[in-house]
């Protein structure tokens, strides 16, 4: 009996595993064909989306179709749609297959707008979309609209016999255009990285008439790295655009976690005003019950009940604050990393606007600040001598026959004495006097609270000390002279003519056999 039981168990146990391996195959079956159809109905859908454009007939009938894919394909509907489809496709004129005339058009309409060339393009448009009439060849319809959009560009047939235009010669002053670059270039804070390539260029421009390559060239190297300049400017502003918005994403976000914890706060208390209104509500009730009972047992039972709801209430109340707290836990950690990566990218921020804002304001050959710097510092000392009526003084430093050093030395030679004319000025000058290379061999100083006397006395020390101190260009020695024009603001003075002042008492210096300094005041007595 034992045997025939267990020989029907095995039975069926092995159908109860064909029968379940039967599901499972069909399952597998039924998945991928979901797989597949999920699959195809995207593919559809992508594809509808893209064919959208090339033609007014044809998109309503993508969209009909991608409606149809989207909910449930009924296969009757979709398949009629498919046959319009198919229709339609059939009836397209050529061109509009390979071209879509009607985006072309729509486009050079919006870009080519005067009355002519509108009424050309509509015109060209109509004979373009003729079935009978169109052209044939792409190539043909572009001639056509070359013509209308840029007329310049085909060949004129009214010019064409006329021969011999003689083109009028413009000479150039090479020197005067390439100094003036070369004066521009000076004002211009040129980032780190286009400094090598200025170099050149200034090189180039300093000597044009034995530059290596014909004058137009170097113009169009500075129009070139002029233009590269700006873009590398515009991406700066954009990085700090950038930063300022997700700085802004980052606070709103803070924003939402506060209140997010504020509002976990008002709950928890919520909730305990809540339990304590519960507990009193109980021990009132039982308060009233048992003034009422005359029977120990049911008082009995009724401190338990009431033993029972508070202790479950009070268990409920702590389950809840613990998960508040939690929570509140984790609100507060990601609180604390947000402002930490706050703090982290306002610190990155400061850097990079401090190294901005020093190429903007140093000159990079002497280290000294630039013509920029200059023009921010005299407002504020202007402004300062104004209101209080401290001395000023105003100095332009100028380099003698520096063009002689620059040809016989070189003109790294040149830089180089540059740099350590800087140096020697810097140095020696006070702390609250202020000194700025103002282009080319041209520095400018402002001396506050000292009167010409006073300055002249200071200048004379540093023009000697200039003159005194040897400079070695390859082992050859290098005079150095720097000669100076001052003078000393006044009440009625404006921004520029103090300034013209100095730069006549430097022209004065110079006629004079420069290495000496000039005050304008006294030139001007004198005068
Ligand atoms: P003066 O005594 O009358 O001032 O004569 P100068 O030769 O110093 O004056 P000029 O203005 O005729 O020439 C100044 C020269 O300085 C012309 C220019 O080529 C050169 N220069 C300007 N900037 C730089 C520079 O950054 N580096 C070098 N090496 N030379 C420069
Ligand atoms: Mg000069
Ligand atoms: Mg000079």
């Amino acid at each position: 009996m034992g045997f025939f039981n267990k020989n029907n168990e095995d039975f069926s146990e092995q159908w109860r595993k064909k029968y379940l391996n039967l599901l499972d195959a069909q399952n597998k079956i039924e998945h991928e064909h979901q797989e597949k159809e999920k699959l195809l109905r995207q593919f559809i859908i992508q594809l509808s989306i893209v064919s959208e454009g090339h033609d007014k007939n044809l998109d309503p009938i993508l969209l009909r179709v991608r409606n149809h894919v989207k909910g449930d394909i009924e296969s009757k509907t979709l398949k009629a749609e498919l046959k319009t489809f198919t229709e339609s496709i059939k009836n397209l004129p050529l061109q509009k297959k390979i071209l879509n005339l009607g985006l072309l058009f729509e486009f050079l309409l919006r870009q080519y707008t005067s009355p002519q060339e509108q009424s050309a393009l509509r015109e060209l448009q109509a004979f373009a979309i003729k079935e009978e009439t169109g052209f044939e060849q792409a190539s043909d319809l572009f001639l056509e609209i070359l013509k209308i959009i840029e007329p310049s560009e085909l060949p004129a047939i009214e010019n064409m016999g006329v021969e011999n235009i003689i083109e009028p010669v413009v000479y150039i002053d090479v020197n005067m255009v390439g100094e003036h670059l070369l004066q521009y270039f000076e004002t211009l804070a040129v980032p780190e990285v286009f400094e090598a390539q200025a170099k050149l260029i200034k090189e180039e421009l300093l000597n044009p008439n034995k530059a290596t390559k014909p004058f137009e060239e170097i113009l169009d190297e500075v129009v070139q790295l002029l233009i590269e300049i700006k873009e590398y400017s515009d991406a700066d502003q954009q990085d700090i655009d950038q930063f300022l918005l997700h700085i802004a994403v980052q606070l709103s976000e803070l924003n939402f976690i506060v209140t997010q914890t504020n509002s976990a706060l008002t709950d928890s208390v919520k909730s305990r005003n809540k339990l304590d209104q519960s507990v009193f509500t109980d021990i009132r009730e039982l308060q009233i019950q048992a003034i009422k009972t005359t029977s120990i047992d049911s008082l009995k039972s009724m401190v338990n009940n009431c033993f029972k709801t508070v202790s479950s209430n009070i268990k409920t109340h702590h389950q809840q604050e613990k998960e508040q707290q939690l929570q509140f836990q984790d609100y507060m950690a990601e609180l604390i990393n947000k402002m930490i990566s706050m703090e982290l990218d306002a610190e990155n921020l400061k850097m990079e606007l401090k190294v901005i804002h020093t190429q903007a304001m140093q000159d990079a050959l002497t280290g000294l600040p630039n013509r920029n710097a200059y023009n921010q510092r005299i407002k504020e000392e202007f402004a300062r001598y104004k209101r209080y009526g401290s001395p000023l003084t105003f100095v332009i430093w100028d380099i003698d026959h520096f063009k002689k050093i620059n040809d016989s030395f070189g003109h790294k030679s040149g830089d180089k004495v540059l740099a350590f004319t800087a140096s020697l000025l810097q140095e020696r000058k006070r702390d609250t006097d202020f000194l700025a290379r103002f282009g080319g061999e041209e520095f400018v100083m402002l001396l506050p609270n000292t009167g010409r006397d006073s300055a002249f006395i200071l200048v004379e020390e540093l023009r000697e000390l200039v003159a005194s101190t040897g400079f070695n260009s390859n082992g050859k020695s290098v005079a150095i002279t720097i000669s100076c024009g001052l003078t000393e603001l006044t009440e009625d003075d404006t921004e520029d003519s103090f300034f013209e002042r100095a730069d006549k008492a430097l022209y004065e210096a110079k006629n004079q056999g420069r290495n000496q300094c000039c005050v304008a005041d006294s030139l001007e007595n004198k005068g």
